[in-house]
């Protein structure tokens, strides 16, 4: 077998391993062996790349190559031990943008080495040489709207900006209008190949990027993660076709069409357009999010208090959000569902879809503190059980339980489906203070009959009502 075949081979079986990633990301029991498959996948890809390059690529070259990659694997390593649950978005982000910029390089280099090198480009039939040309363009317009658009997404998950949409005059004909241009460039690139219109290309997709992002705001922003993931997916299969690498092509389409997909279902859970969101935020003229109407006055509840109407309740559920990340407030919680379901209390829990800061954030959450996965449903499932509930715990949620969604047309959060706890007979909402969520919209929950305030980080108020059961 000569290693161009060993190495087809090895190919196969990553990209059959990637497959099978993806089959167990799917469902929480099944993640830990998903991940186990992609491990193995790119571990056996890399030995198979590294194998055949050795081949063509001096002692030296190989030894730098080793070298990067050790160095990379390490500040990955060091990242993602270092990195807390709240803050994976934001990596996550940051890691697409690391994509979008390689597809950019990829693409540069493949001008460098064909198109600009007068030697080889004779060496390259006609119509081969516009093929290769296309790619190009098109692996460096990919690459660069995902670097952009995923450090203005960074910059977001990290409340480094607003999340606030940003809403530029004519921004639909901005985003449309680069679009065209690119198509126009990327003809003239094909037909005479030069620096100046690969220059310009990358200068428009690095602002269509970052115009694309900065458009969608607050509650659509999980869209954007699972969009960029795609992105990014694309930019990864472009950098193949340039680099003649299949597995890259096979990797970089199942990461590209599995986040739109993802992208897709989020949509239809958010009650989002797809084309809306991925066309940044086409046909959302921006509600700012500024709301200065007056709710009335909350009333707040101790934990004491807290624990005596658990005693007294028949059937419980809790909604998790992001406050419950922040706290780490995950074990306290699932020692206190163990210890009221001994009582013979019901207790389940309603997870809405883009909870958190990651699609299935408090899954993986509630799952790592070891709560039995047959109580915790999807925001359908439990939606219509609220008004039979006793209790809803509200613990670090704000946006994914508020009202305003379903009842105010003019909320920038509207049309999106939300857990209905403000219909359980008594709600207890776990927060800091009054601040609004990362949509950054008032919540009328807070203020109803039937809501009480109980103050302060989520872990410590639900290990006081431990206490006080
Ligand atoms: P929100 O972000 O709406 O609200 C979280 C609440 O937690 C805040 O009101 C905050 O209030 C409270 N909180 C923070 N820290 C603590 C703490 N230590 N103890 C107690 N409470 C705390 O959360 P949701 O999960 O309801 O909604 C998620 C939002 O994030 C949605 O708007 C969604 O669109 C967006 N998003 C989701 C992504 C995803 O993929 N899931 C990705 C990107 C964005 P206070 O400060 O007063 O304590």
């Amino acid at each position: 077998m000569t290693a161009t075949t060993a190495a087809s081979a090895a190919y196969i079986v990553a990209g059959l391993l990637f497959i099978l990633s993806l089959a167990g990301l799917s469902r929480h029991e099944t993640a830990k062996a998903g991940n186990g498959f992609g491990m193995a996948g790119m571990a056996i890809a890399l030995a198979a790349t590294i194998g055949l390059a050795s081949r063509s690529i001096s002692a030296i070259g190989i030894t730098l190559l080793v070298a990067a990659m050790a160095v990379g694997a390490g500040i990955g390593l060091w990242r993602a031990r270092k990195v807390e649950m709240t803050g994976m978005p934001e990596l996550i982000a940051i890691l697409h943008s690391f994509v979008g910029l390689a597809a950019v390089l990829v693409g540069w280099n493949g001008y460098l080495s064909v198109e600009a090198n007068a030697g080889v480009q004779t060496e390259v039939a006609g119509n081969l040489l516009g093929i290769h040309s296309a790619e190009v363009v098109i692996g460096v317009f990919i690459g660069a709207v995902t670097f952009t658009g995923s450090i203005v997404a960074f910059l977001k998950l990290s409340g480094r900006i607003k999340s606030n949409p940003l809403i530029l005059p004519a921004h639909n004909a901005l985003n449309l209008g680069a679009l065209v241009a690119f198509a126009v460039l990327t003809v003239f690139f094909v037909i005479e190949p030069n620096l100046v219109l690969l220059t310009a290309v990358t200068v428009l997709a690095l602002a269509l990027g970052w115009h694309l992002v900065a458009s969608i705001g607050g509650g659509d922003m999980p869209v954007v993660v699972s969009m960029l993931n795609s992105y990014s997916g694309w930019a990864a299969a472009a950098s193949g076709f340039l680099l003649g690498n299949d597995l890259l092509i096979i990797t970089g389409a199942l990461v590209g069409s599995s986040g739109a997909y993802l992208s897709y279902i989020m949509c239809k859970a958010m009650n989002r357009s797809f084309l809306s969101v991925i066309a940044g935020g086409f046909g959302n003229e921006g509600s700012t999010g500024t709301d200065d109407r007056d709710y009335g006055e909350h009333t707040e509840i101790s934990a004491a208090d807290t624990a005596e109407l658990l005693l007294d309740a028949s059937s419980v559920v809790i909604t998790p959000g992001y406050g419950m990340a922040v706290a780490q407030a995950q074990g306290a919680v699932a020692e206190l569902t163990r210890h009221l379901r001994d009582r013979g209390i019901d207790v389940r829990f309603g997870i809405h879809p883009v909870a958190g800061r990651l699609p299935g954030h408090m899954n993986v959450l509630l799952a790592e503190a070891k709560v039995p996965y047959d109580v915790v449903l999807e925001m359908d499932e439990i939606n219509d059980d609220f008004a039979a509930t006793s209790v809803v715990l509200v613990i670090g949620a704000n946006d994914t339980v508020n009202p305003a969604a379903t009842e105010d047309p003019t909320s920038p959060i509207a049309g999106m489906p939300v857990l209905k706890v403000w219909e359980a007979e008594n709600v207890v909402v776990f927060k800091r203070s009054m601040n609004t969520g990362y949509a950054g919209v008032q919540n009328p929950l807070f203020f109803r009959d039937n809501s009480r305030m109980l103050f302060g980080d989520a872990r410590e108020r639900v290990e006081d009502i431990l206490r006080a059961l």
